[in-house]
C-alpha cells in the first residue's frame, strides 16, 4: 500500500480548485479522475461566478486566462406580472455583479495551472471503496482493471454527486424539472445585461456570454423531450415567448439538457473525509449558487490545512465544517427556497410575488441584501 498526504478523488471544476490551492502547501497531493485527460474540458455547463469567486481564481492564478463576460446588471421577473427588479454593479461600487464562465473552459484553465505545480492527475482511475483506517482511509483504487490501494491522511471526496451508499444521510428533492441550455444570439446586441425569469414553466435565465446569451431554460420533466424535439426557430419563439418580448433571438445553438435536483448531504465530513463540491450538495442551477459555495469550501479548507490543519486532520475537518455550516446552509436554503416561492402557479401568490420583486425594487437595503449574497455568500451577512 502506496501513502499520501491528501487523496482528491474527481477532477472536475470542486477537485482541481482543490488540488491547486494546496499545490504549494508542502503536502504530498494524490488526484485520481475516472473520465480520462480532457474530458472535464468537454462541460456544456456554462457557470455565473460571483465577485467573491473571482476573488479566490484570482488567488488561484486562473483568473487571467480565464475567457468571462461580465455581468453589469440582473434584472429580475416574473411573466403575468408588472413586478420587476434591477440589480446594478455600479451601486457596489463594481465593474461587475458577476462573470460568465463555460465550465469546460474554466476545468482546462484549472487543470493547466495545476500541470504547471507538477500536481498529476491519474485519469481512468477510479476510486472503488474508503474506509477509515490508522488516522487516515485506506482507498481502494481500480484503473485498467488493476486494483491498488493507497493509503491518505484526508481524502476530498469531489466525485460531482451525492451519492452517501446509504440514503439515511442524503437529503432529496426532486424538482421534477430539466435545465435546457443553449448559447442564444439575441436579435439586438444588448452587454452585460442578465435576466432571471420566473415562468409557469420554472425560471428561466439568460446569461451574457460574449456577444451571444447562454440561455438557460427550466421545463419540467414530462415537456422536455418535445421542448428538445423543436426546431431552432420554434426554440427561439419559446424562449422569446419565456421573455415576454423583452429579448428576441436569431439564432440558437445546439442544446443540453441537465435534470434538477437537490441532493444533501447531511454531514460533509466524517472523520478524514470531506465532500466538496457537488459531491456535498447538488443544487437548482437557478441562484448559480453551486460552484461559488464549493470554491468558498476549497479555499477555506486549503488554508487551514496549510495552516497546522493536518496535525489533527479530523479534528481540522470537524472545525472546517462548522466554519462553513452558515454559508452551506444559507446557500441550500436560498436556492431551495427560490425554486419553491416561485413555483406555486396560483393567482394569489403570482401577485404576491409580483409585489414582492417591486418591493425590493423599491427597498435598497433588502435588494443590497440578495445582491450582497449572491455576490459573497455568507459574508454578506453581518
Ligand atoms: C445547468 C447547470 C447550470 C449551472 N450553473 C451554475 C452557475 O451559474 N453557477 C454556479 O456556481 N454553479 C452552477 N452550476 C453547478 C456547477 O456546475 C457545479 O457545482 C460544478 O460544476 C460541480 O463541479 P464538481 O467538480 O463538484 O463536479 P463534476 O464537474 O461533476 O466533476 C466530478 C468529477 O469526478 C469524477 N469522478 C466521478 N466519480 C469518480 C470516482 N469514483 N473516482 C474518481 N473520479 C470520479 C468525474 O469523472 C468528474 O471529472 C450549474 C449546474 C448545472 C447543471
Amino acid at each position: 500500500m502506496t501513502a499520501t498526504d491528501v487523496l482528491i478523488a474527481g477532477a472536475g471544476p470542486a477537485g482541481l480548485a482543490f488540488g491547486l490551492a494546496l499545490a504549494d502547501s508542502g503536502l504530498d497531493v494524490t488526484m485520481v479522475d475516472a473520465r480520462p485527460a480532457g474530458a472535464a474540458a468537454q462541460d456544456r455547463r456554462i457557470l455565473a461566478l460571483s465577485h467573491g469567486s473571482r476573488q479566490i481564481l484570482e488567488r488561484l492564478g486562473v483568473w487571467p486566462q480565464l475567457p468571462v463576460t461580465p455581468i453589469e446588471r440582473i434584472h429580475v421577473s416574473q411573466s403575468g406580472t408588472l413586478g420587476r427588479s434591477l440589480l446594478a454593479a455600479a451601486d457596489y461600487g463594481l465593474t461587475a455583479l458577476g462573470y460568465v464562465v463555460a465550465a469546460g473552459k474554466l476545468a482546462e484553465a484549472l487543470a493547466d495551472a495545476l500541470a504547471r505545480t507538477g500536481v498529476v492527475v491519474r485519469h481512468g482511475t477510479r476510486l472503488e471503496q474508503c474506509t477509515e483506517q490508522d488516522e487516515g482511509c485506506s482507498a481502494e483504487l481500480l484503473a485498467g482493471g488493476q486494483s491498488a490501494r493507497v493509503h491518505a491522511r484526508l481524502v476530498a471526496l469531489c466525485e460531482g454527486g451525492v451519492d452517501a451508499g446509504g440514503k439515511e444521510a442524503v437529503r432529496e428533492r426532486d424538482y421534477a424539472q430539466h435545465a435546457v441550455l443553449a448559447i442564444a444570439t439575441p436579435a439586438a446586441a444588448t452587454r452585460g445585461l442578465a435576466y432571471e425569469r420566473f415562468t409557469a414553466h420554472g425560471p428561466l435565465a439568460l446569461l451574457p456570454f460574449g456577444r451571444d446569451y447562454c440561455a438557460i431554460y427550466t421545463c419540467p420533466a414530462d415537456q422536455l423531450e418535445a421542448v428538445m424535439a423543436l426546431d431552432e426557430a420554434a426554440f427561439a419563439a419559446r424562449l422569446g415567448a419565456a421573455m415576454g418580448g423583452r429579448v428576441q433571438f436569431s439564432r440558437i445553438g445546439p442544446r443540453a439538457a441537465f435534470p434538477l435536483v437537490l441532493r444533501v448531504r447531511a454531514r460533509a465530513v466524517e472523520g478524514h473525509r470531506v465532500w466538496l463540491g457537488n459531491a456535498a450538495q447538488t443544487l437548482h442551477p437557478v441562484a448559480g449558487q453551486g460552484y461559488n459555495l464549493a470554491l468558498r469550501d476549497v479555499i477555506e479548507l486549503a488554508d487551514r490545512l496549510r495552516t497546522g490543519g493536518m496535525a489533527d486532520v479530523s479534528a481540522s475537518l470537524a472545525q472546517h465544517a462548522a466554519a462553513r455550516r452558515l454559508d452551506r446552509a444559507g446557500a441550500i436554503g436560498f436556492t431551495d427556497g427560490l425554486v419553491r416561492l416561485f413555483d406555486l402557479d396560483l393567482p394569489a401568490a403570482r401577485h404576491a410575488r409580483g409585489l414582492g420583486l417591486l418591493a425590493l425594487d423599491l427597498c435598497p437595503p433588502v435588494r443590497h441584501m440578495l445582491a450582497r449574497r449572491m455576490l459573497f455568500g455568507a459574508r454578506a451577512w453581518p
